[in-house]
């Protein structure tokens, strides 16, 4: 068990990222209590440490849950501080925050487990777990539930509403089950647009809270799309002697989408790039043709969360794939 935090302090609301791992351990709790009756909402950010828009968010919407008067309780979920300290994803010594809510790794087992059941025990109304993107993105919401509620709480963040089927370890693989739980992707860290955009949307849903009845009907009428394969560097394990270059423009397709004959790769070694399906089946050479040392698309796609940063690509994947659910 560890010491759940019961206020902030006025520093809070202006302090940067890079200085929270002063005062707060990783997996860090913070209560802001209204009374026994009081609605909690749930925030998690910097599960990512250098997603740094989520704790703007966060100051955001705090200083203006602060200064409302509203009858709501807030649980703040600290993630990667030692992370965002050095604005890495996650430390070299470190998993992974973001796969580690599923069977924790022994370092972080107990304070996981904390976390969830301080979490659970609190039954809030809904979860909202803040990220960036590393490639170019508009800001859309991911579910890992076809719950009606979520999807209708998802909804009302973005147009664009991905489903992850397989289970990664994310947050709201965990809370899902128990309560709405949605990941917002706020475009690239620090771009205001969409900073502006996640504060209005917490503004706006404490101002008029949905019911989950109606959630759920919400959640009726949208079509979600859901991630069914991403594309892998196999074989490679330094950008050095990666072999090939991702085609510029490959972030500009992100929930736009490739036509066949757009080139994705080029270079002697294309063939490390591997599309693999949900299933873990192969299907590269259903996706793919390689004429010469460029790598094009036999077909029309439709991806999302593509980057160029092969220092991410390498150490996750270069994207996602989408088909309707
Ligand atoms: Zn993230």
């Amino acid at each position: 068990m560890f010491n759940v935090f019961k206020q902030v302090d006025e520093q809070f609301l202006s302090m940067r990222p890079e200085e929270l791992s002063k005062k707060y351990q990783d997996i860090s709790l913070i209560h802001l209590e209204k009374g026994s009756s009081a609605r909690t909402f749930v925030v998690s950010v910097l599960i990512h440490g250098n997603e740094k828009s989520s704790f703007k968010i966060l100051q955001g919407f705090l200083a203006y849950l602060q200064s409302s008067g509203l009858d709501y309780s807030l649980l703040i979920l600290l993630g990667n501080l030692s992370g965002t300290k050095d604005s890495m994803r996650h430390l070299k010594c470190q998993p992974d925050f973001n796969r580690i809510w599923i069977d924790p790794p022994a370092k972080y087992r107990d304070r996981v487990l904390h976390a969830l059941q301080y979490i659970r025990g609190l039954n809030p109304y809904c979860l909202i777990d803040l990220h960036n993107n590393t490639g170019s993105n508009p800001p859309y919401a991911c579910i890992s539930t076809l719950d009606k509620k979520s999807i209708g709480l998802a909804s009302l963040f973005s147009g664009s509403v991905v489903y992850f089927p397989k289970k990664l370890g994310l947050l709201i693989d965990e809370t899902a089950g128990d309560f709405p739980s949605v990941v917002f992707e706020c475009g690239v860290s620090m771009d205001p647009k969409p900073i502006d955009l996640a504060i209005r949307f917490l503004k706006q849903v404490i101002h008029q809270p949905w019911s989950y009845e109606e959630l759920h009907r919400l959640g009726e009428s949208v079509k979600p799309q859901k991630t069914v394969g991403r594309f892998l560097i196999i074989g490679a394990s330094s950008k050095e002697t990666i072999g090939f270059e991702l085609a510029s423009n490959i972030e500009s397709k992100n929930f736009k989408g490739f036509l066949s004959g757009d080139e994705f790769a080029k270079g002697p070694k294309v063939s490390s790039i591997r599309y693999v399906a949900d299933s873990g089946e192969d299907l590269t050479s259903e996706i793919f043709i390689c004429e010469g040392e460029s790598l094009r698309f036999k077909k029309n796609v439709y991806p999302c969360m593509l980057t160029t940063n092969l220092d991410v690509a390498l150490s996750d994947c270069i994207g996602y794939l989408l088909e309707e659910v």
